[in-house]
């Protein structure tokens, strides 16, 4: 008897489903680019539950014609494409006809439009009935993966899928200044903005400083333009790994080539992943969008030609920077920054606990409160004498050998072990409170984390409180943190949450918490910096080696060094 047969659409909808729809963001991405491809100027986008519940979209757009709603949930069935030569004048964010077919087979769907409201339950048509909805269309997704309960599993905690969510949002509103954005989770609004310039777009997406701060690039070789905004050297940031927004022909995309065509354009400043806003203007017949059912990558027939392009636009823009430096708008900015920054604050108002901190704290807007370590207190009792050498590495005696130890890995493995006991036991760590609260910048997009994740970063030390869109207020921060990390540290505790599963965390956190505060090699130590960090060190249950493997200190025992006589 034969053995193969068709598959029925439901089924084949469902496997589709497993590539275009991976999460709550993923169908937003979708329902977004529809709304932007039937030339909506205003969205609004609205979950509940991390978009698990609900994902409701409205747009102003030209709506679906009655007729076609029924089909828009069959596979395949696209206004965009008619034959393969379409292909290739493709300027719509879709074309397959896959993602409403797909949404609507893992979902209860709801499509409002011309007049009807149409409900389909695992892409089954349930009732259509008429309904005033004078413009646009409204699409209502609920209880997305009701019927694929192991992807529902793979799911993160509300605000992390939120976050995802916004990212999504901003990687599309970037590319989209003409359009008003606005986004609700749970009722609270998380994110808006108005149709305007990119600047103003960027700025909504990004943060002002970061706006006010970025190069421009403008560039065009082989007939590739490139266009968009890099960082100014001045304001890069070493560990911070940005993902660099591109867009080809307005279409957000990923792509690695390019990614490395930009990082390696900083290189002579080291190893950095900078903010980047680039937008690419190509022929049509030079790229292939048809690779994935995501649409998120796309193959380029002249590859080493865009890495060129690319790589040249933002050589420029940065060598155009340094040429002027005069005219850097970050300087201008930093002149006149608001008298309440500490930067200018009279020397006089600070001066006892200048006196207090000279030493251990040289930053003045930091008022020590305690510090885990006991380095300014006395050191331990019966602690061996030490001695620095190179700024790098503690001498010392114990019983019958000389150890020599990497300040920098010593002092992040207590750190480590620190924090990990901390959010083991559900306890805080030392903290340094602020002179002078500091504002600190937060990428957009790790917000929802944020606003979730405030009370664990309490218990790292860092007190910090909403102060505008993008903006937070600094109160407090980790006891041996510097103010000019404490951004880097924050957004990397978020970025952990928004990357790894709920089981790393506690360890991904610890580290990088240790990562930020360590005392670095180079750094010139007290005898009685030195001896607390022995006596914590030798205190722990394995002194010998950081969590990434890498040996603390050498240990070299009397007879030998005797022998060596
Ligand atoms: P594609 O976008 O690849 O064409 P979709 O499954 O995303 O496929 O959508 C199917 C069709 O439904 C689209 O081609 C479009 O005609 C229609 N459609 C979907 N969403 C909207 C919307 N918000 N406004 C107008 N038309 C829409
Ligand atoms: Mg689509």
């Amino acid at each position: 008897m034969p053995q193969i047969q068709l598959l029925p659409d439901s089924v084949i909808n469902q496997i589709a489903a497993g590539e275009v729809i991976e999460r709550p963001a993923s169908a937003v991405k979708e329902l977004v680019e529809n709304s932007l491809d039937a030339g909506a100027t205003g969205i609004k986008i609205s979950v509940k539950r991390g978009g698990k519940d609900l994902i409701q979209i409205s747009d102003n757009g030209s709506g679906i014609e009655a007729g076609d709603i029924e089909k828009s949930v069959m596979r395949h069935a696209t206004s965009k494409l008619r034959d393969v030569d379409d292909l290739l004048r493709l300027c719509t964010n879709g074309f397959r006809g896959e993602a409403l077919s797909s949404i609507a087979s893992i979902s209860k769907l709801t499509i409002e439009s011309s007049g009807i409201r149409a409900e389909f339950e695992g892409g089954v048509l349930k009732s259509k009935e008429e309904a005033a909805l004078p413009v646009g269309t409204t699409i209502t997704v609920k209880d997305l993966f009701f019927n694929a309960p192991v992807r529902a599993e793979f799911l993160k905690n509300d605000s992390v899928e939120n976050s995802r969510i916004l990212d999504c949002i901003i990687r599309l509103a970037l590319a989209n200044e003409n359009a008003r954005f606005e986004y609700r989770a749970d009722n609270r609004l998380l994110f808006c903005a108005a149709a305007g310039s990119l600047q103003s777009r960027i700025s909504d997406c990004l943060g002002a400083s970061v706006a006010r701060s970025l190069l421009e690039i403008e560039w065009e070789e082989q007939g590739i333009k490139v266009r968009g905004f890099v960082n100014a050297p001045e304001d890069l940031q070493s560990n911070k790994r940005n993902i660099p927004y591109i867009y080809l022909q307005k279409r957000p995309i990923y792509n690695a080539l390019i990614s490395k065509a930009i990082n390696q354009a900083y290189a002579p400043y080291g190893d950095f992943s900078p903010i980047a806003i680039i937008f690419l203007e190509m022929p049509q017949e030079t790229f292939d969008v048809n690779v994935h059912p995501a649409k998120r990558e796309v193959r380029f027939s002249r590859d080493n030609a865009v890495f060129l392009a690319v790589n040249h636009a933002v050589h420029n823009a940065l060598q155009r920077s340094i040429s002027y430096p005069s005219i850097s708008i970050t300087n201008t900015l930093r002149e006149h920054a608001p008298a309440y920054v500490a930067d200018t604050v009279s020397p006089t108002l600070i001066v006892d606990e200048k006196q207090v901190s000279e030493e251990l704290f040289p930053d003045s807007r930091i008022i020590p409160v305690a510090s885990g370590l006991d380095l300014a207190g006395k050191a331990p009792p019966n602690s061996p004498e030490c001695l620095q050498i190179g700024k790098s590495y503690i001498i010392c005696e114990q019983g019958n050998s000389m150890l020599i130890i990497d300040q920098h890995r010593a002092h992040k493995l207590i750190l480590y072990e620190r924090a990990l006991a901390a959010f083991q036991n559900n306890e805080s760590l030392d903290s340094q409170e602020l002179l002078f609260p500091e504002n600190v910048e937060i990428p957009s997009y790790l917000l929802p984390i944020l606003e979730a994740q405030k009370n664990e970063l309490k218990k790292l030390g860092f007190n910090i409180e909403p102060f505008g869109t993008s903006t937070w207020r600094l109160r407090s921060i980790p006891a041996h943190l510097k103010i000019n990390a404490a951004a880097t540290a924050i957004t990397d505790f978020l970025q952990n949450s928004y990357d790894s599963k709920e089981s790393d965390m506690f360890k991904k956190n610890s580290l990088s918490y240790a990562n930020s505060s360590a005392i670095p090699s180079g750094a010139e130590l007290s005898v009685q910096e030195m001896k607390a960090i022995v006596s914590d060190l030798l205190f722990l249950q394995n002194p010998y080696e950081t969590p990434r493997g890498e040996a603390v200190f050498m240990k070299m025992p009397l007879d030998d060094i005797r022998k060596k006589f």
